[in-house]
C-alpha cells in the first residue's frame, strides 16, 4: 500500500465504540501477562475486546514470537525476521494460564514460514505442556496455515486440542490484496483435514466483513466451510489498525450481521457468531461450552431419529 493510498481511519459508528478497560480483574490479567512475558493477540492486533475479555480472565496468547513471516493487510502485527524460539515458551505459558485460572484458552501464533515445521511442534508441546499443569482447562488452537509444511497439521491434531481453529479471514477475490501470502483454498482444506484425523474436535473458522465483499460471496465462505464440515463460525466488522493497513470499504450494521447469522445457522454450523464486536476468540470459553451443548443435543436428536 503505498503512501498516497493511505486513508484516514473510518470514524466508528456507534456500535462499535467500546468503553476503556478499567477493571481491577483487567489489571490483575494484564500484570500477570506480562510478569511472564506473553504476547497476547489483544495487545499486538489492538482489540477493542481486550477489557471485557480479561476482565473475565480470558486471555488469547500468542507464541512463536511476536513478529511474523507474512503482511496480511488486515493484520498490525509486526512482520520481518522473526524473533529466535524460545524452547522454554511453552513451560511457561502453561505456568501462566494455570496462574490466570482460565477454564478455556487460547493459543494462536504468528506465521513461521521459516521453521520447518512452521511451529506446529510448539504448539504440540504447549498443549501437552498445559495438560500436565492444569488437565480440566479446555485448549483452542488457533493455527497458521502450516502452507507446505508437511505433517504439521498432524502434529497439533495429535495434541488433541478441543477445537482447532483457522481463519479464512476474507473471501476468495480479495486474498490478492488482504491476504497475500495465503491461499484460500489451501486454508480450507486444512481444516477439512483435521475433521478427517479426529472428528472428535471441533473445527472452527473466522471472518471479517467490511472489506469489499458481496453478501453473496459471504454465502459462498458458508458454503465452502460447511463442506469442510467446520463446526463454528465467527463473523465481525473488519476494523482498520492504522492508516498503513487496508481501508474500511464499509461499517456493517447489527441487522446485516442478524441476516448472516440466520444463514449461517440455517446451513447447519453447530454455532454461529456474528456481530460488529465478534472477534475468532471473543468469549471463546463461553463459546466452547455452547459447542459442547450443541453437539450433545445433535447427537441426541439423530440417536432419536434412528
Ligand atoms: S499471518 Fe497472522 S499474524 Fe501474520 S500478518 Fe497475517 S494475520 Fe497477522
Amino acid at each position: 500500500m503505498t503512501a498516497t493510498e493511505t486513508k484516514r481511519l473510518s470514524p466508528k459508528p456507534a456500535w462499535l465504540r467500546v468503553k476503556a478497560p478499567t477493571s481491577p480483574e483487567y489489571q490483575r490479567t494484564r500484570s500477570l501477562i506480562r510478569r511472564q512475558r506473553l504476547n497476547t493477540v489483544f495487545e499486538e492486533s489492538a482489540c477493542p475486546n481486550i477489557g471485557e475479555c480479561w476482565a473475565k480472565g480470558h486471555a488469547t496468547v500468542m507464541i512463536l514470537g511476536s513478529v511474523c513471516t507474512r503482511a496480511c493487510a488486515f493484520c498490525n502485527i509486526a512482520t520481518g525476521k522473526p524473533d529466535r524460539l524460545d524452547p522454554h515458551e511453552p513451560e511457561r505459558l502453561a505456568e501462566a494460564v494455570t496462574a490466570l485460572g482460565l477454564e478455556h484458552v487460547v493459543v494462536t501464533s504468528v506465521d513461521r514460514d521459516d521453521l520447518e515445521d512452521g511451529g506446529a511442534g510448539h504448539f504440540a508441546r504447549s498443549i501437552e505442556e498445559i495438560r500436565k499443569r492444569a488437565p480440566a482447562m479446555t485448549i483452542e488452537v488457533l493455527t497458521p496455515d502450516f502452507r507446505r509444511k508437511d505433517g504439521a497439521v498432524e502434529t497439533v491434531v495429535a495434541a488433541r486440542p478441543d477445537v482447532y481453529n483457522h481463519n479464512l479471514e476474507t473471501v476468495p477475490r480479495l486474498y490478492p490484496s488482504i491476504r497475500p501470502g495465503a491461499r484460500y483454498f489451501a486454508s480450507l482444506q486444512l481444516l477439512a483435514r483435521v475433521k478427517t484425523l479426529d472428528p472428535s474436535i471441533f473445527t472452527k473458522s473466522g471472518m471479517m466483513v467490511g472489506l469489499g465483499e458481496s453478501r453473496e460471496e459471504v454465502h459462498q465462505v458458508m458454503d465452502d466451510l460447511r463442506a469442510a464440515d467446520v463446526d463454528f463460525l465467527t463473523i465481525g466488522q473488519y476494523l482498520q489498525p492504522t492508516p498503513k493497513h487496508a481501508p474500511v470499504d464499509r461499517f456493517v450494521t447489527p441487522d446485516e450481521f442478524e441476516a448472516y447469522a440466520a444463514m449461517a445457522a440455517g446451513k447447519g454450523f453447530l454455532l454461529v457468531s456474528a456481530s460488529p464486536l465478534t472477534h475468532s476468540s471473543y468469549f471463546a470459553g463461553d463459546d466452547f461450552r455452547r459447542l459442547r451443548t450443541a453437539r450433545a443435543a445433535q447427537l441426541a436428536d439423530a440417536a432419536a431419529a434412528s
